[in-house]
């Protein structure tokens, strides 16, 4: 039955709803829309003029709807006299094709359509900067190898706790928070889930992050490469498929015989077909996991100030091992190592059901587990891709991956280069400080 928001307000005194949506660039907007206009809002959505955001309209075109899902919505819980929903976006009565929420709902119908239910967990690394952004918050956090540092994490107890708790409250089942590999930086992890969920909570959980932080006095960032010379904020993404969503869930369909620790990596033939497409589109997939011109600093970066960049550079699986681009750490899923904390939540999720679904399709590969350092051997694997060395790199790779284009959708696609073209030629017409440093005196 669909909840009703305008009873769930009364029940829980909510006096304003916020409408949410994201666009292509991973941008969260909303509405405010007070709880007496909410039952009109859960019938006909909340109006945005679509060109004013990062999606691929003109200022000509109707008013873009979104229609809050009931499923999503969330009293915050450090503000409860609001709730967050998540809109669908719909125009002249069709979905939008663009918006990421959508081609990821298509994806998943898709994939269901042929028993496949995939769930997902994230691990959606950030900094804590001081309020310009400019620096760490911390200046007692300057180890040279600061993971797990017991001190350091307990400095920011204030603001890590704060964002737990709520986890707690809402029922995602939080079960370790930790200081991570660079300095000022922290990863909270809570249970996977079905992948639409995971989604909305990826987007809440960036949203409730920043606004925590924000409270404290601090800056919080998902950027991926925030400071230079320290690890990045990677947004890893743990994946398995299952024979139905929710709480119907029975068989893993990706489970196989092995530990992934040594000789068979524990992933059934389809899981392998799935992995497989994930490792042929890697490099076009990059186009969105990796979205930013600054996730390029991160992926393909120089070793950092604690050793290791904990980041890919070629397109390698393995078992149990951090330096390849998949990792299959157990049996009956696999982590992908390649996002960053730039990627939009959604069309995250879209590209990895995309990718998988075109493995599953074609019976792909995903060649051979390879069982090395990639840090300190990867010189050694020439028949492996390289991970593309910059945004411009990456977006060519997706128009020359016609099988991926058409699995996220030929609408979204056209709209996602468009946008991201623009970008990217912003960037190289922007005049920078090092043109001037290396080339003045040429
Ligand atoms: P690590 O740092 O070792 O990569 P974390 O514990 O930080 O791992 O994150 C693991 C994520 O993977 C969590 O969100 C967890 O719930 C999720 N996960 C665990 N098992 C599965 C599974 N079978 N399918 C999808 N996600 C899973
Ligand atoms: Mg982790
Ligand atoms: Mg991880």
């Amino acid at each position: 039955m669909t909840l009703d928001l305008a009873q769930f307000a009364a029940d829980r005194d909510i006096k304003y709803f916020m409408i949410s949506f994201t666009d292509l660039f991973g941008g969260q907007r909303a509405k405010l829309v007070p709880a007496q206009a909410i039952a009109g809002m859960q019938e006909d959505g909340a109006g945005f003029a679509g060109f004013a955001t990062w999606l691929d309209m003109t200022p000509a075109d109707p008013d873009m709807l979104a229609v809050p899902d009931p499923d999503s919505v969330i009293q915050l819980p450090w503000k409860p006299e609001v709730a967050w929903v998540a809109g669908n976006c719909v125009m002249e009565g069709q979905d939008v094709a663009q918006a990421p929420r959508n081609v990821l709902r298509r994806l998943i119908a898709e994939a269901a359509q042929e028993g496949l239910h995939v769930k997902t967990g994230v691990e959606a690394e950030y900094f804590l900067l001081t309020p310009e952004g400019d620096a760490i918050s911390d200046p007692f956090d300057t180890a040279e190898k600061p993971c797990y540092d017991q001190q350091a994490v307990m400095r920011r107890y204030d603001v890590v706790r704060e964002v737990c708790d709520y986890m707690l409250d809402m029922g995602w089942g939080p079960y370790q928070n930790d200081h991570e590999d660079a300095n000022g930086q922290f990863e909270m992890n809570w249970e996977f889930d079905d992948i639409l969920k995971t989604a909305d909570k990826h987007s809440f959980f960036k949203f409730m992050v920043k606004s925590v932080a924000e409270k404290h006095g601090l800056r919080a960032t998902f950027m991926p490469k925030p400071i230079e010379g320290l690890t990045g904020n990677g947004c890893h993404v743990h994946i398995s498929v299952w024979d139905a969503p929710g709480k119907d869930t029975k068989v893993n369909v990706f489970a196989g015989a092995g530990t992934g620790q040594t000789g068979e990596v524990g992933l059934s033939e389809r899981g392998k077909h799935f992995l497989g497409g994930i490792m042929k589109h890697a490099s076009a997939l990059a186009a969105i996991t990796n979205p930013t011109v600054n996730s390029y600093k991160r992926i393909n970066a120089p070793r950092t100030m604690s050793g290791a960049t904990w980041a890919p550079n070629s397109v390698t699986w393995t078992g149990n091992n951090r330096t390849h681009m998949v990792r299959v750490p157990g049996p009956g899923r696999f982590e992908l190592r390649l996002p960053d904390g730039a990627a939009n939540p959604y069309l995250l999720q879209a590209v990895i059901i995309a990718a998988g679904l075109s493995g599953i399709r074609t019976q792909a590969d995903p060649g051979p587990r390879r069982d090395i350092d990639m840090y300190s051997e990867g010189h050694t694997i020439t028949d492996a891709p390289k991970l593309p060395l910059n945004m411009l790199d990456a977006l060519r790779a997706y128009e020359a991956d016609p099988e991926l284009m058409a699995a996220m959708g030929y609408d979204f696609s056209r709209s996602y280069l468009k946008l991201k073209h623009k970008e990217w030629n912003s960037f190289v017409s922007h005049f920078s400080r090092w043109e001037k440093d290396n080339t003045l005196d040429i």
